[in-house]
């Protein structure tokens, strides 16, 4: 049986209070396409706010430190998170692997830590174009999926999302076979991994998801949703994500 659709919006370093607007306009269109999971993960700084705004909407982090507590300067634990109203966080975006060199060891933390603290898990994973170019995608995002895996898994808290890094931000997106390959090697290796209840483990795809390409990619096997960006930031742009996934 299929997957309930999941589509989750990522600001990224996007977004005031001023923004709020944005989000309780698109909470109230989720509200009125109650066949989908809908999601927001503005900045931390409002989370707070979004929560409060909009009660029964799911908003979540972008990030969460793997500790506890402790001398980690700036960063925040996801027991802070979740008290600040998050349900939810991404962790191993491609833009943090990259610019902070988070490992696929962290980010397995990082997954474990959000569930210790109450909180559900998106991991993201993904080649980059030198690697799909050379042939390797698929050993480079199981390997990595293998890696960033965390202990006691289940479908009931933890979410992949396949992110081609290539396809971030840049409005190109893979062939539909391609990402059907992808999301078919990820189910097997989630399958390896823990064995029964694999299946109801929902893969999001994300790369320059938008209203115009979302019915093809959701149509894909085994595309259980979509972590979008830039198209996520207004009502306008992700109203039709939220359609096409419902
Ligand atoms: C993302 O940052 O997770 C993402 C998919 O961005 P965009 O939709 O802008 O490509």
């Amino acid at each position: 049986m299929a997957n309930r659709k999941y589509i989750v919006g990522n600001w990224k370093m996007n977004g005031l209070r001023a923004q709020l607007s944005d989000i309780a306009d698109i909470a109230a269109i989720a509200a009125n396409h109650e066949g989908a999971d809908v999601g927001i993960c503005p900045p931390a700084t409002l989370i707070s706010a979004a929560v409060q705004a909009n009660p029964g909407f799911a908003i979540g982090a972008q990030d969460c430190h793997f500790a506890e507590n402790g001398a980690h300067t700036g960063c925040l634990s996801a027991a802070m998170l979740r008290e600040a109203g998050a349900t939810y966080s991404i962790v191993g975006h491609s833009e943090r692997r990259a610019d902070q060199q988070e490992s696929d060891a962290e980010v397995k933390a990082k997954a474990e830590a959000a569930h210790a603290a109450g909180m559900d898990a998106i991991i993201c994973v993904g080649e980059t174009e030198e690697e799909r170019d050379a042939g390797q995608a698929i050993e480079i995002v199981t390997v990595q999926l293998a890696r960033s895996f965390p202990a006691d898994a289940s479908a009931d808290w933890l979410t992949i999302a396949y992110e081609p890094v290539w396809a971030i931000g840049t409005g190109r997106v893979p062939e539909t076979s391609d990402v059907a390959e992808m999301h078919a090697a990820i189910r097997d290796k989630l399958e390896e991994l823990m064995g029964q209840g694999s299946d109801s483990v929902r893969i999001l795809y994300g790369g320059s998801m938008n209203g115009g390409n979302a019915s093809e990619l959701l149509a894909v096997p085994n595309v259980d949703g979509g972590l979008v960006g830039g198209a996520s930031l207004t009502a306008a742009k992700f109203g039709p994500i939220i359609e096409a996934a419902a």
